[in-house]
C-alpha cells in the first residue's frame, strides 16, 4: 500500500483522484481501527499531516470561527475564542473519548467518518456550521445540516476533502449546552442533545435543539424548537417539544442500547439539557 504525504490541498486531491480506493489519513483513530478490523482496505493512504493550511483555528473579521480539519479535538477544547453558541463545538470536543483520543483524533476525521454516535456532528448542526470542501472540481460550501446524509455517509464526493469548518457568529450572549448519555465515561453517545438558546426576560427568544445517537444522522425538527420559543421553558412545553423530536427519530438497536431505551431516555435528556441551559442563562 502506498503512503503518500502531500504538502498542499491541490496535491492531495490530485493523489485522491489518481488512486482509486485511496483514503485520507487524519489522526488515524477510526481509519486504522477499521483497517485492523478489515472493514476497509484502502489502496493508498494520503496523509494530510503535512498540509499546513488544514491545521488550526482562526476567528475571522465577521466573528465566525474557522477550524481546519486537521485540528485535534484537544486543540478545540483548549481554544478560548468561541463566543455564545459557538462554544457548543468546544463543549462537544470535551466529551470525545479520553485524553489520548482527543490528542489523536481530528475534527475533519470525525465529520468525514460521520458516526451517528459521534459528538461533533450534533454540535455542528446546532450552530449551522458550514463545511468547505475541495476537489479537482473546486470548492463547495455545505451546511452541516446537509453534510451528514446517512449512516457513516456524508455529502463528500469521491476525490473531495474537507478543507475547513466554519462556525458562524451568532448572538454573543447565547447559551450552549451539549449533554451526552454514554454507557461509560469516554464512550460514544448512546443519546446526545445539543441546545443553543437565548432568553428575553423569562421567555425563550431563540432556540435550536439537535439530537445525536437516535438516527443515522443528527435530528433537527424546527417544529419542536417552535414549541419552546416564546415560552418560559416549563416542563410541559419541553415535554411537547421532546415528543415531536422523538417522533422524528428512528433509532437503532446496537451494542450501546436498544432503540426503545434510546426513545425512553431522550425526553429526560432533553429536559435536563434545556434546564441546564436556562440555569446557565440565569447566572451568566
Ligand atoms: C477508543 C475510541 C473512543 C472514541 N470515542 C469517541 C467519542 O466519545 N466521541 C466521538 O465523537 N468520537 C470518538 N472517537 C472517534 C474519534 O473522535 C476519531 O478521532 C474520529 O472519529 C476520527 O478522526 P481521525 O482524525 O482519527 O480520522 P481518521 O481515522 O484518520 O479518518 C477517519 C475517516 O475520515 C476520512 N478523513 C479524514 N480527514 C479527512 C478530510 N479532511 N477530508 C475527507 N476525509 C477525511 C478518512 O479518510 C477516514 O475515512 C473515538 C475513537 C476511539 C478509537
Amino acid at each position: 500500500m502506498n503512503y503518500l504525504k502531500p504538502t498542499t490541498v491541490e496535491e492531495a486531491v490530485k493523489l485522491l483522484a489518481a488512486n482509486a480506493d485511496a483514503r485520507c489519513l487524519a489522526g488515524g483513530a477510526s481509519l486504522v481501527a477499521m483497517m485492523n478490523a478489515e472493514l476497509v482496505e484502502p489502496s493508498a493512504l494520503i496523509s494530510l499531516k503535512n498540509i499546513k493550511e488544514l491545521d488550526g483555528i482562526n476567528v475571522e473579521d465577521d466573528g465566525s470561527v474557522s477550524i481546519g480539519p486537521m485540528t485535534k479535538h484537544k486543540a478545540v477544547v483548549n481554544f478560548d475564542g468561541f463566543l455564545g453558541g459557538q462554544d457548543i463545538v468546544r463543549i462537544a470536543a470535551r466529551h470525545i473519548g479520553h485524553p489520548p483520543i482527543r490528542s489523536m483524533g481530528t475534527i475533519g476525521g470525525s465529520i468525514a467518518n460521520a458516526d451517528p454516535a459521534a459528538d461533533y456532528p450534533t454540535a455542528l448542526t446546532a450552530v449551522d456550521a458550514i463545511i468547505k470542501t475541495f476537489s479537482s472540481k473546486g470548492e463547495r460550501l455545505i451546511p452541516a445540516g446537509k453534510f451528514f446524509i446517512d449512516f457513516m455517509e456524508t455529502a463528500l464526493e469521491p476525490g473531495e476533502i474537507v478543507r475547513s469548518i466554519t462556525i458562524p457568529a451568532g448572538p454573543a450572549d447565547a447559551i450552549a449546552v451539549y449533554d451526552k448519555l454514554a454507557r461509560v465515561d469516554g464512550d460514544f453517545a448512546t443519546v446526545s442533545v445539543a441546545v443553543v438558546l437565548t432568553m428575553d426576560g423569562s421567555n425563550c427568544s431563540f432556540l435550536k435543539m439537535v439530537i445525536g445517537g437516535c438516527d443515522a444522522t443528527p435530528v433537527h425538527v424546527t417544529e419542536a424548537d417552535d414549541k419552546l420559543i416564546g415560552t418560559d421553558l416549563n416542563d410541559t412545553a419541553i415535554a411537547k417539544a421532546a415528543a415531536i423530536v422523538a417522533e422524528a427519530c428512528d433509532p437503532m438497536d446496537d451494542v450501546r442500547a436498544s432503540a426503545q431505551y434510546r426513545l425512553k431516555v431522550l425526553p429526560r435528556l432533553i429536559n435536563r439539557t434545556i434546564d441546564t441551559a436556562r440555569q446557565k442563562w440565569e447566572v451568566r
